[in-house]
């Protein structure tokens, strides 16, 4: 009889002894352990990332694993730092002083709407050559987890991928409407549909009309862009 199950691997052990010395070495736990830890650490740095903008805490000073765990905001945070990874924004920190400048209940934290409002908010305020940056940023991230080269990824992306990286501000429309390889490469393979649903987020004609104004700023957005996306 097999009393002893590990539950993280399911390997069985009939005495306890030898479940016992197992659990020391699973790969599994060790694994399940670690992301578990780099998840509550992520959650505290918010927590007092937060604190400090509360004037609760002053910066550099620290909290307890205890403390933390002992808030009644524990859950709100660690899902925050959840919600933070799933969904892309530039950086949980950020998304977290959003939420305290804009004065957003908790409760709303999570909430669609607040993470398209806050995209929003950086594609209205976040200057152009920042937004290419982080465009660039997000997009290197992207072809290193799915293995394409970054110097292909405007031939080479679908449609409707980059839909979802427009609508999540991962490709900023200063990049897409602003940057020549995206204009020539990507754009020319989209249909009626793919820029009406564009539009719907980020409003096509504003951004167009923008660039049209703003020669050097275009210029410097394809400066910023070849860098990355012509030379290896
Ligand atoms: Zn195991």
């Amino acid at each position: 009889m097999m009393k002893f199950r590990c539950s993280y691997c399911n390997k069985s052990y009939s005495r306890e002894s030898w479940y016992d010395k197992h659990k020391q070495t699973c790969v599994k736990q060790a694994r399940f352990e670690q992301t578990h830890r780099l998840d509550f650490m992520r959650g505290l740095a918010l927590f007092k990332h937060w604190r400090v903008r509360q004037r609760m805490l002053r910066k550099g000073e620290e909290i307890s694993d205890e403390k933390f765990i002992n808030s009644h905001l524990y859950n709100s945070f660690m899902k925050l730092a959840e919600f933070t990874t799933t969904n892309w924004v530039i950086s949980s920190m950020k998304y977290m002083d959003y939420l305290i400048d804009h004065r957003i209940a908790e409760s709303k934290w999570m909430k669609e709407e607040t993470l398209r409002s806050y995209h929003d908010n950086i594609r209205l305020r976040e200057d152009p050559i920042r937004q290419t940056k982080t465009t660039c940023e997000a997009i290197q991230n992207w072809c290193k987890k799915n293995n394409m080269d970054t110097r292909e990824f405007f031939t080479k992306i679908t449609p409707n991928t980059a839909l979802k990286m427009v609508i999540n501000n991962q490709i900023s429309p200063w990049v897409l409407f602003g940057y020549d390889r995206a204009v020539t490469e990507l754009l020319a393979r989209v249909n009626d549909d793919w820029l009406h649903t564009a539009n719907e987020y980020i409003n096509n004609t504003h951004w167009i009309n923008k660039l049209r104004d703003a020669h050097i700023t275009k210029q410097a957005i394809q400066v910023e862009c070849d860098r990355l996306f012509t030379n290896s």
